[in-house]
């Protein structure tokens, strides 16, 4: 796929993410507008997101970010709108912009989204992240440390620091050339992905403090309801990480962290080592994600939740000898 040809005649070029933006959402998607905007500076790129958190302002082009809401509503058609780290489902509000876009572009690397939902895709459930794929999309002359930073923020997010299964010799390559730029690299993940608030790491204590094994210790589950996120003042974006922390548990296949957004309500991360697709499992609850991390919204208690769910990854688990 070559986006500076898709892009050759647009006047006007959309970028939009998925809902509950990460760090892999906002580096994929600032770093194709930094270098769309670097090769077209005549024409006008706009980023359509959630409102990140605020630990991304480091990121050049964070600021003009336009926050989902009612401007989204009032504004004109695209000639070129492009889906970064989702399919046009998880946009958001942002939806109806790619919907009306003359060219619809789609970049991704979820499992769940195989088939890609534009007119054009670029989906590689084999790659890290999104952030990975907008490196292999652009052109290598025109990369600057800005660039490099974001998408060095969005792989680092997504493969849990070079941690996690999904790292490639590919993803290794990229990270190598983009560092070679001369960001601060480690000072950019300490800041966006390690460090926390101290309410943010107090509250991950209380998950942590109240989770409970099940399944004969091979899954661990916790969750924090509303009332606990109005005492600290926080968000979901506040708990990211909780389910990664709640995986380190030695013994564990399978981590489970959810948080109540309302009544009965609960928004559910799923993470794996090695046996169980949690892609699958997030799916039969209208979910999605990949195999050893997803995601899905799910209804009743979180007794009725952590049932649902570990019967399928009792399923899973028994299929593997496990
Ligand atoms: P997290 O647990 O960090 O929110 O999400 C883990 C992965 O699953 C991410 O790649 C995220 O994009 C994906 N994911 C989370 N929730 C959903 C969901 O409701 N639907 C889909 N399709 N993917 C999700
Ligand atoms: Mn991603």
């Amino acid at each position: 796929m070559n986006i500076v040809k898709i892009c050759k005649d647009a006047k006007r070029i959309g970028i939009g993410g998925h809902i509950r933006p990460d760090g892999d959402c906002v580096g994929s998607c600032l770093g194709l507008s930094l270098y769309l905007k670097k090769v077209f500076p005549e024409k006008e790129v706009k980023v359509f997101l959630e409102k990140p958190s605020d630990h991304f302002s480091c990121i050049k082009g964070f600021k003009d970010i336009v926050i989902l809401g009612r401007a989204v509503r009032e504004e004109p058609d695209f000639d070129v709108f492009f889906a970064v780290d989702c399919g046009s489902e998880r946009l958001g509000d942002a939806e109806r912009l790619f919907k009306q876009a003359k060219v619809t572009v789609n970049i991704d690397h979820h499992i769940s989204n195989a088939g890609g939902t534009g007119t054009c895709n670029y989906i590689d459930p084999e790659a890290s992240s999104a952030s990975e794929l907008v490196y292999e999309l652009i052109e290598e002359d025109m990369l600057d440390a800005d660039i490099a930073a974001a998408l060095y923020m969005g792989i680092a997010h997504d493969t849990g620091v070079f941690r996690y299964s999904c790292t490639s010799p590919k993803t290794m390559q990229a990270a190598a050339k983009l560092i070679s730029f001369g960001f601060d690299f480690p000072g950019l993940i300490e800041e966006t992905f390690y460090e926390k608030t101290y309410v943010q790491n107090q509250i991950m204590g209380r998950a942590l403090l109240e989770s409970m094994m099940i399944m004969n210790g091979r899954c661990i589950v916790s969750y924090i309801d509303r009332k606990t996120m109005e005492f600290y003042k926080v968000t979901g974006a506040d708990l990211e990480g909780i389910v990664s922390q709640l995986k380190l548990t030695k013994g564990v296949e399978c981590a489970v962290f959810m948080y109540e957004i309302r009544s009965l309500q609960y928004k559910v991360s799923l993470r794996s080592s090695e046996k169980v697709d949690v892609a699958k499992v997030a799916e039969l609850f209208g979910g999605g994600g990949h195999k050893r991390a997803a995601g899905c919204t799910m209804n009743g208690t979180f007794h009725d939740v952590i049932n649902n769910l570990s019967v399928h990854m009792e399923e899973q688990l028994e299929e593997a000898g496990a």
